[in-house]
């Protein structure tokens, strides 16, 4: 059960002011709970308090960081229907897709609380000529200092955890703010987070809108913006100034099939079924270009095609539904309104393509063209194309036409075709025998093009919320 409202974070502490925020079930679009929303002069306070916390975050022990961290690992296992039910109602995701993340958010914290005590420096060698005998020099990484985090709608747990976990294995301040759309996650997190020790002014959490944000992307005491979100995300670095930005964005990613898997389709299509439409398609790494050699095109088709006629869809609280809502009506009438321009232009749907209010079907089409909107811009939704191709350079040269580059996936034997997609997709990551939506919480993740500037991954996010400090010593 949702409780009736929320209180937002400032400086550790829960604010219940009387302005507050709707929470729609995304599903029913009932009014599910409401959130206390901050004024302008909050955003104020929760920086200062950020840039106070800055010396007592540094001084905060590694161990002490991780034993935060562990704290945070326990109550969400102790909390975990709660964690998921919130996220099925704030988001639509399908309950066994909201239970996965709190896995994933577990385990995201499990990993930054590893990584808290192996922040590391080096021992350099500074006795490159006899001048420098007896030089000697060490580094290690410090705290940035305060960073400010946004973050989208689409995992309100797992992406809050990619910034905020690191963010405390690091030693830094931070100011959240969760997308309005689907603050609770991220609120729950902070209830956690204020049970700790963590300094005061470590944390605040602020379900602004984007508009009352903009502190958080131009004030020069954050040393670091970390936006996880649409394009947008280039316009907020362009004001970000002096401080480093990390963009982590949008994709249409693509997947390979080769000529050789005809043996392993049924493994193959569930595979891509479930990278094209887990949580109605609203990821980032969600199978949208699915180019098939010719050899098994018809084949693959054709169970591609029985497959997703197959799937569940309805309630997202209910333990068989595989496809809920888009989060939005106007989401699914974007894409409904690309999948309608692409089958005037000369696709051919193949299943699929019809929407009432947020719940758009599952849908396949082929021969989608180049250039339509469907195939060249983010999809963001339960929609995947297939295409065929002859030569691998053709399916090389189809992944890359493309302006973003997160991830792609090739399903091959072929060791040469696995390097060959390693070394010539254009892409933040290749997964190779699996669908490009493949993500474990450690590995470093992002992408290059429109995708993204930067990388996360616990130990990624660490490297950029710390920076190098060197210190030279002379033997007297
Ligand atoms: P969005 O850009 O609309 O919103 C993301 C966040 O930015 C929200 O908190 C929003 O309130 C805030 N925001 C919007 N305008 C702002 C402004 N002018 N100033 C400050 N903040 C502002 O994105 P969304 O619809 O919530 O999420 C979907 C997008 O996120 C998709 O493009 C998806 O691919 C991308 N995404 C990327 C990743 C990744 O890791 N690469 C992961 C998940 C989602």
């Amino acid at each position: 059960m949702l409780k009736k409202s929320y209180p937002y974070y400032l400086a550790n502490q829960p604010q219940q002011p009387n302005t507050d925020l709707a929470v729609r079930d995304k599903y029913s679009g009932r009014i599910a709970t409401r959130v206390a929303v901050p004024d302008a002069k909050t955003v104020e306070k929760a920086i200062a308090a950020a840039v106070k916390a800055t010396t007592p975050m540094r001084n905060f022990k590694p161990w002490a960081r991780q034993a935060v961290l562990r704290h945070c690992v326990q109550r969400f296992s102790e909390r975990r229907d709660e964690l998921a039910e919130a996220l099925c109602i704030e988001a639509g995701k399908p309950i066994r897709d909201s239970a996965g993340e709190v896995t994933r958010l577990i385990e995201t914290f499990q990993i930054a609380a590893e990584e808290a005590v192996r922040i590391n420096g080096e021992t350099l060698n500074l006795e490159l000529a006899s001048r420098l005998d007896g030089y000697h020099g060490y580094t290690k990484r410090v705290p940035l200092g305060p960073v400010s985090f946004i973050t989208p709608f689409n995992f309100p747990l797992n992406l809050v955890a990619h910034k905020v976990a690191p963010a405390i294995a690091a030693g830094c301040p931070f100011v959240l703010k969760p997308a309005e759309k689907t603050p609770i996650g991220a609120l729950i997190i902070g209830e956690i987070l204020a049970e700790t020790d963590l300094p005061k002014g470590a944390f605040s959490i602020l379900p602004i809108d984007g508009e009352h944000a903009s502190p958080l992307v131009e004030d020069e005491r954050f040393k670091l913006l970390s936006f996880t979100g649409s394009q947008i995300g280039w316009d907020l670095k362009a004001r970000a100034g002096r401080k480093k930005v990390v963009l982590e964005l949008g994709g249409n990613a693509a997947c390979i099939v080769d000529a050789d898997q005809g043996s392993k389709l049924k493994h193959v299509v569930e595979r891509l079924i479930f990278g094209a439409f887990y949580q109605s398609g609203q990821s980032c790494i969600g199978v949208q270009r699915i180019y098939a050699h010719d050899d098994i095109y018809d084949a693959l088709k054709k169970r591609l095609v029985a497959a997703t006629k197959k799937l569940k869809s309805g309630d997202p609280k209910k333990p068989d539904t595989f496809l809920g809502p888009m989060i939005d009506e106007a989401a699914a009438k974007r894409l409904h309104g690309w999948i309608d321009e692409a089958r005037e232009a000369g696709g051919k749907l193949l299943c699929g393509g019809k929407r009432e209010g947020n719940m758009l079907q599952a849908t396949l089409m082929e021969n989608v063209p180049a250039d339509a909107k469907a195939n060249r811009m983010e999809a963001f939704g339960p929609f995947a194309l297939l295409q065929r191709y002859s030569t691998f350079d053709e399916a090389i040269a189809m992944v890359n036409d493309s302006d973003y580059g997160l991830q792609a996936g090739i399903f091959t034997d072929s060791l040469d075709h696995a390097m060959r997609a390693w070394n010539e997709l254009d892409q933040g990551g290749v997964i190779v025998n699996d669908i490009p939506s493949f993500r474990v919480d450690s590995m470093p993740y992002g992408g290059g093009k429109l995708s993204g500037f930067g990388r996360e991954g616990i130990r990624y996010a660490i490297e950029d919320m710390t920076e190098i400090r060197l210190m030279v010593m002379r033997e007297s």
